[in-house]
C-alpha cells in the first residue's frame, strides 16, 4: 500500500510487519555494543552517520542516532554546547511495540518529536540522519492530547516539519494482532495497554461474539477494529476528528486480511475537519460489517439502532459522564475505556 502522506512504503502489510518484528530492532551478532551515553549529560564528541553503524546489518543503536541529531543541533548553534542527550526529543519507532532492549535502527525507522526545532533544521535532520523518517514539532505541554477534545473545542495538533509522520503501533491481544497506522502529528500518542485488556475481557466473557459495537471515539480505529477481530457482528466507528477517521479507514484497508473484510464504499472529496451531523465515510463487509462515521457521537446515537456494547474512550481531560448516560439509553452495556 502507498503511504497517503508521502507516497512511500510506510504502510506495510501487517503479515510482513509481524513476521519481521522479532528481528526488526534486535542487535545482530556484529552490532557494536551499547554506547552507554548518560542521557542527562552532553555527548562531547561529534557523531556523524558512520558513528556506531554496524558493518554487517547497517543499523545503529538508538543513542547513536539521537547523539547524531544532537550534534546537528549543536553545530548549528541552535542548542548550547552543554545540551544533554535527553533534550533532543521523544523518539517513536516506526513499528511500535514494547521492545525490551534498546532498539537498533535501520533507515527511516524513527519519528522524532521535538519541542525545539526549526523547519530548516528539521530538513537537515531528515536529510543527514538516515534513520529519521520524520520530524514533528510539539506544540504546548506533552500532557495535552493531540487531536480533538470535543466538537466544541479547537483541535490541538503538532506540526510535521520534515519527512513523513506515518507510523504504526502493533496491537497484540489474546485473539490476534493488528497494525494500527497513524499520522503522529494529528493523532494522540498511545502508551496505554489497559485499553486492550478491557476488550480482551469482553472477548473472554463471550460478549464480543456476534455483538453490535459502537466505538464512539474511535481515533485511528484501535479498539473498534479489535472488536471486529474478536468476533463482533457489526462495528460502528465514529470520530469527530477527520484525521482520525481517515486513519481508521486506512487501518481497515491495511488489516483487511486479518479482519476478513473488504471496503465496499468510501466517500471521496470530503474535507470537513470537525464533524457534526454524522456522515458515512466508509463501509466494509465480510466477517464483520464495519461502518465508519465522521460526526458528533451525540448525533450518532440517534441514527443507529440498539447496540450491545458502547465503548467510551474520551481524552483523559474529558469527563465521560455525559456520554455514559447517552450510551445507556441505547446500548445494553457501556464500557468506559
Ligand atoms: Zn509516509
Ligand atoms: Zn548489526
Amino acid at each position: 500500500m502507498k503511504c497517503p502522506t508521502c507516497g512511500g512504503d510506510c504502510v506495510m502489510e501487517p503479515e510482513k510487519v509481524l513476521d519481521g518484528l522479532f528481528r526488526m530492532y534486535l542487535a545482530c551478532r556484529s552490532c557494536p555494543s551499547d554506547p552507554l551515553y548518560d542521557k542527562n549529560a552532553p555527548v562531547n564528541e561529534k557523531i556523524d552517520a558512520c558513528r556506531g553503524k554496524c558493518t554487517k546489518c547497517g543499523r545503529r543503536h538508538l543513542d547513536h542516532v539521537m547523539a547524531h541529531v544532537l550534534t546537528i543541533l549543536k553545530e548549528s548553534r541552535f542548542f548550547p554546547a552543554d545540551a544533554a542527550l535527553k533534550e533532543v526529543g521523544t523518539p517513536l519507532i516506526a513499528f511500535g511495540y514494547q521492545v525490551p532492549y534498546p532498539p537498533r535502527l535501520g533507515e527511516k525507522s524513527l519519528v522524532l518529536i521535538m519541542d525545539s526545532v526549526t523547519e530548516e533544521l528539521a530538513g537537515d535532520i531528515t536529510a543527514n540522519v538516515p534513520e529519521i523518517k520524520g520530524v514533528i514539532r510539539r506544540t504546548g505541554s506533552p500532557s495535552i492530547s493531540v487531536g480533538l477534545r470535543d466538537t466544541a473545542s479547537t483541535p490541538h495538533t503538532y506540526e510535521l516539519l520534515s519527512g513523513c509522520d506515518m507510523r504504526c503501533d502493533v496491537v497484540a491481544s489474546t485473539f490476534g494482532e493488528l497494525c494500527i497506522y497513524k499520522n503522529q502529528s494529528s493523532i494522540h500518542i498511545e502508551f496505554n495497554n489497559t485499553k486492550i485488556k478491557k476488550i480482551e475481557a469482553l472477548y473472554i466473557n463471550g460478549e464480543l461474539h456476534g455483538a453490535v459495537v459502537l466505538d464512539g471515539f474511535c481515533g485511528p480505529g484501535t479498539l473498534g477494529l479489535l472488536c471486529a477481530l474478536g468476533g463482533a457482528k457489526k462495528v460502528i466507528m465514529n470520530d469527530a476528528w477527520l484525521p482520525a477517521v481517515q486513519n481508521t479507514i486506512l487501518n481497515i484497508k491495511a488489516n483487511s486480511q486479518f479482519l476478513g473484510v473488504k471496503i465496499e464504499f468510501e466517500l471521496t472529496g470530503y474535507n470537513k475537519l470537525i464533524g457534526d451531523e454524522p456522515v458515512l465515510m466508509a463501509k466494509a463487509a465480510g466477517n464483520t460489517e464495519i461502518l465508519v462515521y465522521h460526526g458528533d457521537i451525540r448525533k450518532i446515537t440517534r441514527t443507529q439502532g440498539e447496540c450491545n456494547i458502547c465503548l467510551i474512550d474520551t481524552f483523559p481531560s474529558v469527563n465521560p459522564g455525559e456520554y455514559v448516560s447517552l450510551c445507556r439509553e441505547f446500548a445494553k452495556k457501556t464500557v468506559i475505556i
